[in-house]
């Protein structure tokens, strides 16, 4: 499957690892839009949101299970943002689900 994301999980390309277990890996945004910004993404390959369903939700809530302990040790004790773009109107353009974790700056308060 040509997926980049999945290619990063195997190894292929280049990532800046911040985090893996058996189903999660996280890396850091190439294009960083905060001063800390990883992105959080499942080791199976589901295209976005709308494909998180009852077989994979248990991969998915580990994903937030892991956010908080990467936030931590990412020093983000005064608070993050966490984004999924979904689809054509919300700009995705990777088509593996992730979850962006933004912060180490007062951030905007508006989401778009
Ligand atoms: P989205 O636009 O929500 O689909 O987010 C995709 C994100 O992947 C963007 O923030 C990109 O900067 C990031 N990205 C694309 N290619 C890479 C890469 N090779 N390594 C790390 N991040 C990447």
């Amino acid at each position: 499957m040509d997926c980049l994301f999945c290619a990063i999980i195997r190894g292929e390309i280049p990532s800046t690892k911040v985090y893996e277990d058996e189903s999660v890996f996280a890396f850091r945004d190439i294009n960083p839009q905060a001063p800390t910004h990883v992105l959080v993404i499942p080791k199976s390959h589901i295209p976005s949101v709308d494909g998180i369903n009852g077989e994979n939700a248990v991969e998915v809530a580990n994903i937030f299970r892991v956010i908080p302990k990467i936030a931590a040790a990412e020093g983000l004790s005064n608070g993050y943002r966490v984004i999924s773009n979904c689809g054509a109107d919300a700009c995705q353009s990777v088509k593996h689900l992730h979850f962006h974790v933004l912060g180490g700056a007062q951030l905007s308060d508006k989401m778009a």
